[in-house]
């Protein structure tokens, strides 16, 4: 609030509000690092996941010559859109496929897969399913044949631990809003050797990479709810997968499909299709009933077309259109729970007997 209200140095300045304003990035900045295991110089803010995404794509084709993007079937648009508009430069683009359960195939990884100065992107936890990926184990290959690995752990933070030298990457996207921070706050994190071009260029911020006067507010927001995260990890787990649990058990009983419930998921996502259930109805009624869940991905939830996502785990159309995705915190409760799974079968019952009215009549 401090800096919402009292504190409006800008940390470039060199008096006393602008220290202020400094010691306070500073203090953001090594929270955050602590928290994914890096040296705070590795830390650029951004504008938020999909600015620290473009930045990476861009700022590594500025200074790379035209080699091979690599990215999975089944990432954000703000990794697929950023890096198939590399191909106009001349680069080329392979896909990583995934299996039914939203896992890329290791069988996929090899070390003549990946081109010299390549660069490859592969998300750390899907945002639909909560599929864990095994950036760990591609990085490993990527870096015997010569390429640059990146992932996008905006939906990983805060809900399994993300150690940047444990993954072995070269880059990682983070997002504040996705570990209860404020919105439109975001970070690179750096190989203190990457190669990589500033993607906004101006007066020299953020160590050159990144320039722009520094949103104070948002990045002290984004400390503190990374401190929150940090000390709060050991436990996520624990305390949100019996919840989660719950609901899906609940959803099995009215025959849902629980999309990549066979492999290693993040503790707080389901998502899921009722046959013949609208995703968008679902979510609308939901809402009526006070529950906020997202239809296919929250990202893009004005749009109905079925989910890249679903589509490249082979889901049919008709099933995909029906995906309902619900994201679980702490805060959440086995009693709301247990409200959520009634809920849902009552729509479903009400929605399937209007249907079978309308047939009849
Ligand atoms: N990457 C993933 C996996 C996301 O789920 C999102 C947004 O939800 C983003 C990137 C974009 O992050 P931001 O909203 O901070 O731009």
């Amino acid at each position: 609030m401090p800096f919402l209200t009292e504190e409006f140095g800008n940390a470039s300045s060199r008096h006393e509000y602008g220290s202020r304003a400094r010691i306070a990035i500073n203090a953001a900045r090594e929270r955050i690092a602590a928290l994914v295991s890096v040296d705070p110089v590795q830390v650029i803010f951004t504008s938020g996941g999909t600015e620290a995404n473009n930045m990476f794509f861009g700022g590594m084709a500025a200074y790379l010559r035209p080699s091979q993007v690599v990215i999975s079937g089944i990432e954000h648009p703000c990794v697929s859109v950023p890096a198939s508009k590399l191909v106009r430069q001349g680069w080329s683009l392979d896909n990583l496929n995934v299996t039914e359960d939203g896992e890329i195939r290791l069988t996929e990884i090899s070390v003549d897969r990946f081109h010299l100065n390549g660069l490859v992107s592969v998300m750390l936890a899907n945002n639909e399913t909560g599929v864990i990926q095994p950036v760990r184990e591609i990085a490993r290959v990527v870096r015997k044949s010569g390429g640059w690995m990146h992932s996008d752990a905006v939906q990983a933070l805060g809900k399994i631990k993300v150690d940047f030298e444990e993954l072995g990457v070269h880059a990682l996207s983070i997002s504040a809003h996705k570990i209860n921070g404020p919105k439109g706050i975001g970070a690179l994190i750096i190989d203190k050797k990457l190669p990589i071009e500033p993607f906004i260029n101006g007066g020299g911020h953020e160590r050159g990479y990144r320039s722009g006067t520094e949103s104070v507010a948002s990045i002290v927001g984004f400390g503190v709810a990374a401190e929150e995260a940090q000390r709060n990890l050991d436990r996520y787990q624990s305390q949100v997968s019996p919840i989660r649990d719950k609901i899906e058990s609940d959803l099995a009983l009215i025959g849902a499909t629980i999309f990549g419930k066979n492999v290693e998921r993040l503790p707080n996502t389901t998502c899921f299709s009722i046959p013949d259930i609208h995703g968008e109805t679902l979510v609308m009624e939901l809402n009526k009933g006070g529950f906020a869940v997202a239809s296919g991905a929250a990202c893009s939830s004005h749009n109905a077309k079925a989910s890249a996502t679903l589509s490249a785990m082979n889901v049919s159309e008709s099933l995909s259109l029906g995906a309902v995705r619900v994201s679980l915190g702490p805060h959440n409760s086995l009693d709301e729970a247990s409200r959520f799974g009634i809920a849902v079968s009552q729509i479903t019952d009400d929605l399937k007997n209007m249907a079978a009215v309308a047939i009849s009549a």
